[in-house]
């Protein structure tokens, strides 16, 4: 069983699927490890360590010659894997909705892809979700990257000079980055409150220190659709939270978005006339800025890797946000690769066999044809 970990393509992506620790792990299993030269460089990891764990360390995508697996933060170009074997299994992100016609290429190549974004939400995958390891770290990042623009500091200040403020964040949408983004700014002084449509959270956020911030008024909704995902919520309870929403942040410093539906547009939480209650200098986050519909993300007008400034208020997101932790969030997201793998390592065959559960959720193409039910409800 050869596994292969090609250099990530994509730009601006730092971060790698494998590190000397998954590669001396997956040797352990029985497999063998080839890994493109300068992978890891992005993530802080050299040649000689992949090396020195037993990889064998190639120039270009000759690392994926003869592959039975191939690992990736983001899907190659299924072009590069021409020299991988009939049938690899390849385990990485896909975007499935957004790069469709990646799907179509991937079936067409006979490659098994294996989308990690569509790791059930259960108790025993928790360990292989790579949507939750990375955007805790993205919480985190956010609010850091956020305190750094901001002209002020968060914590309280009591100094001979005067007294400085805390800081107000607010986050909304509390999934595992929302959850990270209170923590953070929590341990950085600020006062703190969130929101998010599932009633579940409020219990959360109070468990963080932080105050909710909740729609009473919309009977009948709890905002929590299967797997612990939300929904798309109807226009009474959209309004409902708008119009409480807007009164919050007029007297926000900081707030941080983190609201995401999958296989639609980030929903609009910030609009333009809401930026413009902000006092001058504060600071807004968009953790869903690359998941806009080309007008922002959850905020009106943010623009990936940007900074926008709207009625004196600054507001940013970054494209790829773990990507900017790439040592740490790679050292994450290739143990959810291992984890998921040696999960299913079948020791007489030398090799994984999903089980059906996790197997036909996050398998996407087989025998060249496109298989999965999610993207059978969403045609091409
Ligand atoms: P996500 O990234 O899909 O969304 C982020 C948050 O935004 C969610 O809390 C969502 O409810 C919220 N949101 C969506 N629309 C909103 C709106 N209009 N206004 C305000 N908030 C809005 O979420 P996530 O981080 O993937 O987590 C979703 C849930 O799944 C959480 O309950 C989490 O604990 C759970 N989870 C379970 C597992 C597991 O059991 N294996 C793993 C990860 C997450």
């Amino acid at each position: 069983m050869r596994i292969a970990i090609l250099k990530e393509r994509a730009a601006g992506e730092s971060r790698v699927a494998a590190t000397p620790e998954t590669v001396k792990k997956f040797i352990a299993l029985g497999a063998s490890v080839a890994i493109e030269e300068g992978a890891g460089i992005g993530a802080a990891i050299a040649d000689a360590a992949y090396a020195e764990a037993g990889a064998a360390v190639l120039p270009g995508p000759a690392a994926s010659r003869d592959a039975d697996i191939v690992l990736a933060v983001q899907a190659p170009d299924p072009a590069l894997l021409a020299g991988a074997r009939p049938g690899a299994l390849v385990a990485a992100t896909f975007d499935p909705f957004g790069a469709r016609d990646q799907v179509e290429a991937y079936a067409a190549a006979g490659l098994e892809a294996l989308a990690m974004e569509f790791m059930p939400r259960i108790t025993r995958a928790q360990s292989m979700d790579v949507l939750s390891s990375q955007s805790n770290l993205a919480g985190y990042k956010a609010v850091i990257a956020a305190a750094d623009l901001y002209g002020r500091a968060f914590p309280m200040m009591m100094t001979a000079a005067g007294t400085v403020q805390a800081a107000r964040v607010f986050v909304m949408g509390v999934g595992v980055a929302g959850l990270q983004a209170i923590a953070t700014a929590r341990r950085l002084g600020a006062q703190v409150s969130a929101t998010d449509v599932r009633s579940a959270t409020r219990e959360q956020i109070q468990s963080l220190g932080a105050k909710p911030v909740f729609v009473e008024s919309v009977a009948g909704i709890e905002g929590e659709g299967s797997g612990g995902y939300a929904t798309e919520m109807s226009e009474d309870y959209q309004k409902a939270q708008a119009e409480l929403v807007s009164a919050h942040i007029a007297r926000q410093d900081i707030v941080i978005t983190t609201a995401l539906i999958p296989g639609r547009a980030a929903p609009r939480l910030v609009t333009d006339a809401q930026i413009a209650t902000m006092r001058r200098g504060s600071v807004i986050f968009d953790l869903a800025v690359a998941q806009g519909d080309g007008t922002g993300g959850n905020v009106e007008g943010s623009m990936a890797d940007q900074v926008v400034e709207r009625h004196g208020v600054k507001i940013m997101g970054f494209a790829n946000t773990a990507g900017h932790l790439a040592a740490d969030a790679s050292a994450l997201y290739s143990r959810n690769l291992y984890n998921f793998l040696s999960a299913f390592w079948d020791k007489e065959g030398g090799r994984p066999v999903l089980d059906e559960e996790i197997g036909n959720a996050v398998r996407l193409t087989q025998n060249g044809a496109v298989v999965n039910p999610r993207l059978e409800a969403a045609p091409a």
